[in-house]
């Protein structure tokens, strides 16, 4: 699988987005959002309870259309979804299916091999064979994990993935989901309610309030939390 990635960083910018408006009825929930990211970058997307988080995603993922604006990935009006992945907090597996043969969804020809790959990337080689209903919450994540990176997705969009999770299977979810990052050099759109969790593994933390990027800021990965630590403080007041 990882032959076949771009390098990091090695198309420019992967999204942009102008002036983006939703609306549902009378509600609206973006409002002129802009936001540009650069391919490889890894952006945690925070923000209160009905902030428009899973609108935007379910936007980027080619889900549901904008009211209007501008959508572009690598520079081209984002009308096929290809490259793009969305995960959520619930792994949404099949449960009439064997767990390689629900990463292998949708997919035809010879891909047992492919998905083989792909289970022993997120760590479980040993579970191609059994049902989803016999796997763990983190396990099933692993799998819903897997069933993404089958498609070598440019862009990486996961919506609450470890809400669901125990603190320690989250913390080995939050390192997975890094050290594929790097192998695989796709761009990262990662939302949590967890600040010190956003701060942890992105590069990036955007803050959603009033329909738009309320907050942007850089984290220093070497030391994250020396970092802009006024701006964290009052990103933690607004989350
Ligand atoms: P978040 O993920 O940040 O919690 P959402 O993006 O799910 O928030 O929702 C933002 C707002 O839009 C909420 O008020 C929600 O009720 C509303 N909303 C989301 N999807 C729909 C829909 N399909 N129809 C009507 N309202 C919706
Ligand atoms: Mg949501």
């Amino acid at each position: 699988m990882t032959a076949q990635q771009p390098p990091r960083n090695a198309s420019g910018i992967a999204l942009s987005v102008h002036g983006l408006n939703k609306t549902f009825g009378q509600l609206q929930v973006l409002r002129a959002l802009d936001l540009e990211v650069p391919a490889g970058q890894f952006i945690a997307v925070v923000g209160r309870s009905g902030c428009g988080k899973s609108t935007l995603l379910r936007l980027l993922a080619g889900l549901d259309q904008p009211t209007s604006g501008e959508l572009l990935a690598a520079g081209q009006p984002l009308k096929d979804n290809r490259d793009t992945r969305l995960m959520f907090q619930d792994a949404r597996l099949l449960p009439w299916k064997k767990v390689i043969d629900n990463v292998g969804l949708g997919l035809t020809g010879n891909w047992r091999e492919r998905a083989l790959e792909a289970l022993a990337a997120v760590g479980l080689s040993d579970k191609a064979d059994q049902w989803p209903a016999t796997l763990s919450g983190g396990q099933k994540q692993r799998v819903a994990l897997a069933r993404a990176l089958i498609h070598q997705p440019r862009l990486l969009l996961l919506d609450e993935p470890l809400g669901a999770l125990d603190a320690l299977t989250r913390i080995e979810m939050q390192q997975l989901i890094e050290k594929l990052w790097r192998q695989h050099g796709f761009t990262v759109l990662l939302v949590t309610h967890d600040v010190a969790e956003a701060v942890a593994v992105a590069d990036r933390v955007i803050l959603i309030e009033q329909g738009r990027i309320g907050l942007d800021l850089t984290v220093d990965v070497a030391r994250p939390r020396s970092h802009g630590s006024f701006q964290l403080a009052e990103l933690e007041s607004r989350v």
